[in-house]
């Protein structure tokens, strides 16, 4: 019976739909359900980053990434309060450690766009639009979702469940896994223009703004096609409501501000986001995965969060394929969240946190050692190069493969 076999899958975002692929190539029958009406056009995460470029190559996705989007080798860190650089990273000094040597600015819809493509191929791969997990339950041959769509309701049974339902996850709280850690106070907002901050402000493609009042990211995508968009991220004032961060006087303020100009900003998308960071207290519970959003959170400085999903998901396609088609047992499974759920906690909450410290420090001693420290390496090819294996996040995953049991963390 297919049953035996399936692989359910909650959230059709692009690490539900990523193990989707993987499984399904391995002729494991798949059946994915989103509550959304369609994919998502959300425009968040940007930026792909060497380790997971790598992994995409081996889905053989990464030249559809890269025609989709723009290659940017360098990032830069500036000093606002002063308008200057204060130093910058090529990853060309990676190219002997990974065979992409940049990262890829392109936009999340964009990837899952390209997933999509090639899961249409796929006959036994069924993606179910405006499905939405409500219930799981599971024993110890298989797991059972409860789905509703248009007000109807559906059972649906697996041999297992991956929950790729993002951050605030139906699987996750149904699995009753805590989601440890907190919430930042202030939020992030998004404006994008179409202002072009390289040819003005000397800025490169990924460029992190340091300013002990309001920090800044500002960094291109390729949108439409060129010239492309550029996106500043800020935080918002605490103590405003989101009708007073978001409205069209507030928006251009903050950023004739940030950025003066002799007429107003084109603003063409404006988001604001809550921003936690947690990570599951286990990624797997009996037959029962995590994946993505729906395992950690983190702020998005550095962009991280998608490309830890995008590894999450070919981790565990890789594992559950052998359990399914034989050639490994259940405890792949638990390797999965230890080394998954290990990195998390290492890498992308501990750099994310750091980054977004960086940025936003205060105390002039403080930001006088942060730049010192930033200049120094950016100068020293050795530690230039750690530096950037650990924000590429190709330490994360040699880190993620040498574990392998409890004793080896
Ligand atoms: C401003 C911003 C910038 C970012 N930039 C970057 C970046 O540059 N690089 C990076 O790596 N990451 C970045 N991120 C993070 C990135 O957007 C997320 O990590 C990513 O969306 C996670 O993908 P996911 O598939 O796990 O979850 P999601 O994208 O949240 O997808 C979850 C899917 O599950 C569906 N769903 C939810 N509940 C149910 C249910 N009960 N039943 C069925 N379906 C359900 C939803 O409809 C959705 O389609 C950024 C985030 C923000 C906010």
């Amino acid at each position: 019976m297919q049953e035996d076999r399936r692989v359910l899958i909650a959230g059709g975002g692009p690490v539900g739909l990523f193990c989707a692929l993987l499984l399904g190539r391995q002729g494991i029958p798949v059946r994915v359900f989103d509550a959304n009406p369609d994919l998502q056009d959300d425009p968040r995460a940007a930026t792909t980053h060497p380790a997971t470029l790598e992994v995409l190559d081996e889905a053989g996705l990464v030249d559809d990434l890269i025609a989709a989007g723009l290659v940017a080798p360098i990032f830069q860190f500036w000093d606002r309060p002063t308008n200057t650089k204060v130093a910058e990273f090529d990853h060309a000094i990676l190219k002997d450690d990974t065979k992409f040597p940049f990262v890829v600015q392109t936009e999340q819809f964009k990837t899952s766009r390209i997933i999509m493509k090639r899961l249409l191929a796929l006959p036994n791969v069924e993606v179910l639009f405006n499905h939405a997990v409500t219930h799981v339950t599971q024993d110890a041959g298989s797991v059972t979702v409860t789905v509703e769509s248009h007000g109807k309701t559906s059972t649906h049974k697996g041999a297992y469940l991956i929950g790729a339902d993002g951050g605030r996850s139906t699987v996750r709280k149904q699995c009753e896994i805590a989601f440890e850690g907190f919430t930042w106070e202030e939020r992030f907002l998004v404006l994008t223009t179409p202002f072009d901050f390289a040819a003005n402000r000397g800025f490169c493609y990924r460029t992190y703004i340091a300013d002990p009042a309001e920090w800044c990211n500002c960094f291109k995508v390729a949108a439409d096609g060129p010239p492309g968009l550029w996106r500043t991220v800020f935080p918002t004032d605490t103590s405003l409501s989101e009708e007073q961060v978001m409205s069209d006087e507030a928006v251009q303020t903050r950023l004739q501000t940030f950025f003066p100009l002799d007429r107003p900003y084109e603003i063409v998308h404006r988001n604001l986001y809550t921003t936690h960071q947690r990570v599951a207290a286990t990624f797997r519970k009996g037959r029962v995965l995590l994946a993505g959003d729906s395992a950690h959170v983190n702020n998005s400085i550095g962009g991280m969060g998608l490309n830890g999903g995008l590894q999450d998901a070919a981790n565990v396609s890789e594992k559950l394929s052998k359990v399914i088609l034989g050639g490994g047992g259940d405890d792949l499974l638990e390797l999965y969240s230890l080394q998954r759920r290990t990195v998390s906690i290492e890498f992308v909450q501990a750099q994310s946190i750091a980054n977004k410290k960086r940025l936003e420090a205060r105390d002039a001693e403080t930001r006088q050692k942060n730049f010192a420290e930033l200049s120094e390496t950016a100068a020293d090819p050795a530690k230039a190069r750690e530096f950037l294996l650990k924000a590429s996040m190709i330490s994360m995953q040699r880190r993620a493969a040498s574990i392998t049991g409890p004793d080896s963390i």
